[in-house]
């Protein structure tokens, strides 16, 4: 527009920039697989109200489709369009690409809320978030009524929240879709109590449905998005749903593996990493790894490597990406290499089918994979890490494949491949459901073992649960949500046991403290320990170490950081200040990402539970209440000292050890409680604390007089 045209060069420069990206953005979006399909695809939005579509990972399904429906004109009525991610990482990152996709800032239009960070207002209208976030939405709005599409994107995960999320929106799509024909308009058939009988409507009468008549509700449209092949069992589960498939693009990707069984992944993916840089043409490296430890452990040791190069050599530029990775860190691996250097980009799964990075032609796979698992018969759910399923490893090899032949390094040998399980078991299926049980429950659906799952949980496992959140005082003996702990337990978005140990702490006048241990235990590692600074990361742990454990340890760490922002506040400004932190925290080896986080997260459910009225109060420097109120609310993992030193957990009888990493792992006292169960090759308890053997009869008799 030549009117326009300013004679200030640097403006024009930023203006052509603006425009020149625009056109590469456009021509990405429209040399996508999708593309092809787009009116086809809003054909069948229109005329199928439950719509299932399958499409290879890469394809554009997840952000363009929401585009695609916005175009349509699906928010036309005001509705949202909501698109749900397993993964906090998705749904942050997808967000952001497609808020730039659209031309629009983060946060109008185009939105994310994830657990302690909601980037959306009034004007969203693609709402990007993870499912578990959904499912606490239905607590306050059962119809998920300003939602006019909900598209539940990687189904295939199958993660627990995702399947809760699918039995909840069958019944609240009939529901919406009888709202507007049958229950306004007409007259409709209620038992006694005035709640509507939804079994004849083929809908399972829950508590969902008990408001229904009051609310004019629109009919929602339900899509199911799944990167897996098999959209049988989806379509089943949704009495015949049509299933429509979006062909995606897949190069050749040349399989490699290892002669011999690794004993060493890490050091094995290391040495790989150097051997296609060194070896192999240009293009980016996908490794994938089990964890942020994993993760940041390689990516010092590549550091530390790459100046050993010849210099024309040391063109290698590391990303990590995990899911408490500040978001515009995440961001950093989708922007392309400076030239002449190669990506590293280090990730857990979330590189796996949630998100798509460009570039990539070298896949790593050593294989492995963190999983929570859960053992009903004596109630632990340790964090493990497993092989993967052939399906993971065909999808790893995969995203070599993505723009041109490729080649995937499988750190294992080719006989184990076959050894693999097909698929990957259902997270349902292995987890400690007590959060689903108090979410369910809030949501009015007493039944839990009749609730409409696409697959069931194991009964046990449900009864486990149920017990346990009886024992936490959640449930009535009638099982039903108690009043009312069990309300503000489900309010809370914290594991039951964290949510029970804030309302305990409210009552033992430590909430102040507790807040900031829940939020430190919220996150992964606070603490890092490389080991070639062992003695030195010790020396440092020693300043804030309590001897009363780990809890009162993280606290004092929390409290120093707190204490040095302050000061460094006064005399500097907030990027100075930001950067001192960095520093203080590479100091006292305290993980600067993970410490970001806690605080995040402090200050989320501080203002959560102010809103649930509870009192903010500080025990001071006596730290009694504090511990017995770990007693309290940690009691299911009391541990007693044996003759031998090891410990044995009393809820389960497990023998089990002090992590060496916890302050107490010298010092063993009698009686002890726990957070976390680790299982490698011993039974390993991070985040321990001394209690008094005595205090568990007096705080917690729900469980020890049974135990007597
Ligand atoms: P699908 O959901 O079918 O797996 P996506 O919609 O996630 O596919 O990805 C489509 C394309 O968008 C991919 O080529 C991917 O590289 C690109 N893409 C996705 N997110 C980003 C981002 N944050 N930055 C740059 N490109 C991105
Ligand atoms: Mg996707």
């Amino acid at each position: 527009m030549p009117s326009m045209a300013s004679n200030n060069s640097s403006t024009h420069t930023a203006k052509s920039d603006f425009y020149a990206r625009r056109q590469e953005i456009e021509k990405h979006r429209k040399a996508l697989p999708i593309a092809a399909a787009e009116k086809r695809l809003l054909e069948e939005v229109r005329n199928n109200d439950i719509l299932i579509i399958v499409g290879e990972t890469g394809s554009g399904k997840t952000t363009q489709l929401p585009q695609y429906l916005f175009n349509g004109g699906f928010c036309r009525s005001g509705g949202i369009i909501g698109i749900t991610q397993p993964r906090r990482v998705a749904a942050v990152t997808v967000a952001k690409r497609v808020a730039e996709e659209c031309g629009v800032p983060l946060g109008q239009k185009v939105g994310y809320a994830i657990r302690f960070d909601d980037l959306t207002s009034n004007s969203t209208r693609i709402k990007y978030m993870t499912d578990g976030l959904l499912l606490r939405e239905a607590l306050l709005d059962p119809y998920l009524s300003k939602y006019s599409v909900i598209i539940v994107d990687e189904a295939h995960e199958r993660t627990v929240h995702t399947d809760v999320l699918l039995g909840l929106l069958k019944t609240v799509q009939k529901t919406r879709s009888l709202g507007a024909r049958d229950i306004v308009n007409s007259g409709n058939k209620k038992d006694e109590n005035g709640t509507l009988l939804g079994k004849e409507n083929g809908v399972q009468n829950t508590g969902i449905l008990k408001h229904c008549q009051s609310t004019k509700l629109s009919p929602l449209k339900l899509i199911i998005m799944s990167a897996s092949l098999d959209a049988q069992g989806f379509s089943d589960y949704f009495g015949g749903a049509r299933a429509v498939h979006v062909q995606g693009r897949q190069y050749p990707v040349d399989i490699l593996y290892t002669n011999q069984p690794e004993t060493d992944y890490v050091d094995a993916a290391l040495i790989t990493i150097f051997q296609i840089h060194l070896e192999e043409s240009p293009g980016d490296i996908l490794v994938f790894l089990t964890g942020q430890e994993e993760i940041e452990s390689i990516e010092r040791l590549v550091q530390d490597r790459l100046p050993k190069l010849p210099e024309s050599k040391r063109k290698l530029l590391v990303v990590p990406i995990f899911a408490s990775l500040p978001s515009e860190k995440q961001m950093k691996v989708f922007m392309p290499a400076p030239v002449g250097f190669r990506k590293v980009i280090l990730a857990t799964n979330i590189a796996e089918t949630s998100v798509t990075i460009p570039g990539i032609k070298y896949v790593i796979d050593p294989g492995m994979v963190k999983v929570r698992t859960y053992d009903a018969s004596t109630g632990i759910e340790p964090l493990i890490i497993v092989k993967t399923s052939k399906a993971q490893a065909l999808q790893r090899s995969g995203r070599a494949g993505r723009e041109g032949p490729g080649k995937c390094y499988r750190l294992y040998p080719e006989n184990e491949f076959e050894k693999l399980k097909d698929s990957t078991t259902a997270e349902i299926k292995r987890c400690n459901l007590s959060n689903v049980v108090l979410q369910l429950k809030a949501l009015g659906i007493d039944d839990i073992v009749g609730f409409d799952f696409i697959e069931k949980p194991d009964r046990m496992a449900v009864i486990k649960s149920m017990e346990l959140l009886f024992l936490l005082g959640a449930l009535t003996e009638e099982s039903k949500l108690s009043d009312p702990v069990g309300h503000q337990m489900s309010r809370l978005p914290l594991d039951p046991i964290y949510s029970k140990a804030l309302i305990v702490a409210s009552q033992f006048n430590c909430l102040e403290e507790m807040l900031i241990v829940v939020a430190m235990l919220s996150v992964e590692s606070i603490f890092y320990a490389p080991r070639e600074k062992l003695d030195e990361s010790r020396t440092a742990l020693k300043s804030f170490s309590s001897t009363d454990g780990d809890h009162l340890t993280l606290l004092n760490v929390y409290r120093a950081s707190e204490e040095f922002l302050e000061k460094s506040k006064q005399v500097n400004s907030k990027e100075k200040t930001e950067n001192n932190l960095r520093k203080w925290c590479k100091e006292n080896f305290i993980n600067s990402r993970s410490l970001k986080h806690a605080r995040d997260i402090h200050s989320q459910i501080q203002r959560n539970v102010e809103q649930m009225g509870l009192q903010i109060t500080s025990c001071g420097d006596d730290m009694l209440p504090f511990r017995r109120c770990l007693a309290a609310s940690f009691f299911l993992s009391a541990a007693l000292k044996q003759p031998d030193g090891t410990y044995r957990a009393l809820s389960s009888g497990l023998t089990v050890q002090i992590h060496p990493s916890s302050v107490l792992f010298r010092m063993k006292p009698e009686c002890i409680i726990f957070d976390e169960l680790v299982r490698t090759n011993q039974n390993y308890i991070r985040n321990v604390s001394r209690i008094d053997y005595l205090w568990l009869a007096e705080l917690a008799p729900q469980f020890f007089a049974l135990q007597e």
